[in-house]
């Protein structure tokens, strides 16, 4: 056939044209940025392994999350570093702790902000896990302690209503105990606060990606006689698509009111799975070890940091998430709005 009669590109000779086929669009109000708060006041720590983001202290943090505004980021997710860690890290919910006090200051300060909250013990126990341990039974080889589910639950349930006492908008569990969704939507229910959202880690894969955001959150699993060396007792298996599939049945049949897949652009196929079978909101959440290679990239002057950026998340998008969580939110919907600070 030497003339096509079909030529796609006729559509891309402007941007005009473009424009007008374009199938997906990024815009900021898609975007949640992930911000860390910890005690203190006036406090801005630098995070080595992600150039650009800091720790912060409430008041920092809201300047931040008021500069983010401005630029577009109408969503942020907050994790807390807390004072002091313990082996049930009761500072997770403590109606004063870390995210309870950031939660507060945000609704009086940036009121139109949705606040997002993450959900899990491992900022907080002095262990590092997402749940309190307990003996094994049946444990991985070298470790003699494992995760206890079930004791779990009920700390989680805790802390998200301490977080929705405080002001937040949605709650965001992380920690991947089975049941966690159902017995956070029981406990807020039972509080009266039927009308906050919780958005679910459905699939969130144990791996090599997080590495950066555990030195962020401090939340790396301490070495220790019995501790279990990693998370793979409870996150998933970066193998397994069948089981992401169940994961997320079991959060949306629980009550999730949306979903997320984490990390984002290695798990885009899974993305597309749940966005295909599903039709909850879907989350993707550009990790820290995402953002932190594309950060070396630039500063290395290999690739274009803005344009990879913007290419990137515009794929989370096409991939079929409705959010994309990224440290990038700030600088990428000043990007996108012409807005620089
Ligand atoms: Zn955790």
């Amino acid at each position: 056939m030497p003339f096509p009669q079909e030529r796609p590109r006729r559509m891309r000779r402007t941007e005009a044209l473009r424009s007008l086929v374009r199938e997906t669009v990024l815009a900021p109000d898609d975007l949640v940025w992930p911000l860390f708060a910890v005690p203190g006041k006036k406090v801005r720590n630098a995070v080595r392994s992600m150039p650009g983001v800091f720790q912060l202290s409430v008041d920092e943090l809201v300047a931040e999350a008021q500069a983010g505004y401005e630029a577009g980021v109408r969503s942020v997710i907050l994790f807390g570093v807390p004072e002091h860690k313990d082996e049930l890290g009761t500072g997770a919910y403590d109606d004063d702790g870390i995210i309870p006090r950031a939660i507060r200051a945000l609704k009086e300060q940036v009121p139109g902000l949705v606040v997002m909250t993450d959900v899990c013990m491992c900022e907080y126990t002095d262990h590092g896990h997402c749940g309190v341990l307990k003996p094994a039974r049946v444990g991985a080889p070298g470790s003699d302690l494992v995760v206890d589910n079930d004791a779990t639950l009920a700390l989680l349930a805790r802390e998200a209503v301490a977080h929705a006492k405080a002001g937040a908008d949605v709650i965001a569990p992380s920690d991947m105990m089975d049941g966690r969704v159902a017995a956070i939507r029981r406990a807020l229910d039972e509080q009266r606060f039927d009308d906050v959202p919780i958005l679910s880690y459905a699939a969130k894969f144990a791996g090599a990606f997080y590495g950066p955001f555990r030195d962020a959150a401090e939340s790396a699993p301490r070495e220790g006689a019995g501790i279990p060396k990693d998370r793979k007792g409870y996150q998933m298996d970066p193998a397994n698509w069948r089981e992401a599939l169940r994961e997320v049945a079991l959060d949306v049949a629980e009550g999730a009111d949306m979903v997320m897949v984490k990390p984002a652009v290695p798990y885009l196929d899974i993305v597309r799975l749940v966005r295909d079978r599903f039709e909850l909101p879907v989350a993707a959440y550009h990790v820290s070890g995402e953002y932190a290679m594309i950060k070396a990239a630039a500063q290395a002057g290999w690739i274009d940091e803005e344009r990879v950026v913007l290419e990137t998340l515009l794929c989370c998008r096409r991939a079929g998430a409705d959010l994309v969580l990224t440290y990038y939110a700030k600088d990428a919907a000043g990007l996108l709005t012409g807005k620089r600070r």
